[in-house]
């Protein structure tokens, strides 16, 4: 749409080239006196385009005073000068919102960092400063040239945040730092540090007291079962005391498998990872926990072992083997109670391009799917009374997650009411030694 004084001018100009070229026509020169019309007007434009470019500079150093120009080039002055003055107050509105972010994030007592696409950093908060140590030098470089510890180089580059890091401080030994990386925009990541010494030190408290607790135990538990035993030797014993003595020496025994299984836990869950490094023959291993099962129960349940004869894991044998026995006592124990269909163990290895799988099997009665998730939490029993009557400690499955864990694995637990359940633990494909 036109503007109202270039709708004036545009008129103004036809009448006077239409007058000019009339009277130039009585003289017989109307061509000269278009062509004069003509360039005059252009001359004119062209001086008023100077004046709005020279007006345009020196608005940019400062001074604008629309006044000193006028029609359509005060008009177009006019625009820029509100455009200008809206900018401003934009500019100055978003500037109140950033002072307000920054100072509500210096309060914060937690690390708050921007690192772009390329992991270099862009932006921290003063609790960064104190936590990290990142310094006004440190901005643009890459973080993990900062945060100078190869576990978090390898959590930052892996690009997977599902989980949050946590590790000792790099910088202050005594103190735990939780990394958490949450990426936004075009590749950049908001990296938030918390301090959690006090929950760490809580936690270690914990599993120093459930140590020594079990290590206390066990000793009188010793004791009490020999007696019991002693007791249970004793000729012509009433029926009464009997009874008595026969169900002592069956608590007397879930005690001590109790005990022994938090012992295993708390030394699992010290370290993250296991160092020891042993070449594990799997099928063999399967085979003689087997074993154990054909002597746990007397019904003929029918045990197949499918893993790859070739197959060498590489893992803490003994930790392995607490896991596998911990999934396979499990399914003979929760084995078919239906003697129309003979209970069935199966133990199978599965090769893919990244992952050995190896899966334990059973046709027994099943999970209903609301309790997997919580399975491997200690002392979670699907069904209490069954799972102690088949002798269960409630903590196998726990027991199970942190061995896969230190082993780079997990667990999973497929299963269906009635139709028997899988435990399947992927292992990363570097842990086999030897595949054929
Ligand atoms: P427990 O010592 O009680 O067996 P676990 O941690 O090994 O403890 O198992 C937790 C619960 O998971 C068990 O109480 C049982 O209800 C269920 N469960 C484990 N394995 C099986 C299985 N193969 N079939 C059916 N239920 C199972």
């Amino acid at each position: 749409m036109h503007r109202k004084s270039l709708s004036t001018e545009l008129r103004w100009f036809f009448v006077c080239f239409i007058a000019i070229v009339f009277v130039g026509a009585s003289f017989d020169f109307w061509r000269e006196a278009a062509l004069i019309t003509v360039s005059a007007y252009l001359i004119w434009h062209i001086s008023r385009l100077s004046k709005l470019e020279d007006w345009v500079y020196r608005a940019r150093n400062g001074s604008i005073d629309p006044n000193n120009l006028s029609g359509v080039t005060g008009e177009i002055a006019e625009d820029v000068l509100l455009l200008t003055q809206r900018h401003s107050k934009e500019k100055a509105r978003l500037q109140t919102v950033v002072t307000r972010i920054q100072e509500m994030t210096t309060a914060l007592t937690d690390s708050v960092i921007l690192a772009d696409s390329r992991g270099h950093t862009e932006w921290w908060n003063n609790a960064a400063t104190h936590m990290i140590g990142l310094q006004e030098i440190d901005l643009g470089h890459p973080l993990t040239n900062i945060v100078r510890d190869p576990r978090f180089q390898q959590y930052f580059d892996a690009q997977n945040y599902d989980e949050p890091l946590e590790m000792e401080s790099f910088r202050n030994g005594g103190r735990h730092l939780l990394f958490e990386v949450h990426p936004y925009g075009n590749g950049e990541r908001l990296i938030t540090v918390r301090d959690v010494t006090r929950v760490a030190k809580l936690e270690h408290m914990r599993r120093d007291f459930v140590a020594n607790v079990s290590h206390e135990l066990r000793t009188p538990l010793t004791v009490i079962r020999g007696y019991v035993e002693t007791l249970q030797s004793l000729p012509s014993l009433n029926p009464t005391l009997e009874k008595a003595l026969k169900q002592m020496e069956q608590q007397g025994l879930r005690m001590t498998s109790l005990v022994n299984d938090l012992i295993v836990l708390t030394k699992l869950e010290t370290d993250d990872r296991s160092t020891q490094s042993d070449n594990v023959k799997v099928r063999d291993l399967v085979d003689l926990i087997f074993n154990d099962g054909r002597a746990v129960s007397d019904s003929e349940h029918n045990y197949i072992n499918d893993v790859d004869p070739s197959l060498l894991l590489r893992g803490n044998e003994k930790e392995l083997r607490s896991a596998f026995s911990n999934l396979i006592i499990n399914a003979v124990k929760y084995a078919s109670n239906d003697s129309q269909v003979p209970a069935r163990i199966r133990v199978y290895s599965e090769l893919s391009d990244t992952k050995i799988r190896l899966s334990v099997e059973d046709n027994g009665a099943g999970i209903d799917p609301k309790h997997i998730p919580r399975l491997t939490e200690r002392f979670y029993r699907v069904d209490a009374g069954r799972s102690s009557s088949a002798g269960g400690t409630g903590l196998g499955l726990a027991i199970v997650k942190h061995v896969l864990i230190r082993h780079d694995a997990h667990l999973n637990i497929t299963s269906k009411l009635g139709s028997g359940s899988t435990f399947t633990c992927e292992f990363p494909k570097e842990r086999i030694v030897n595949s054929v």
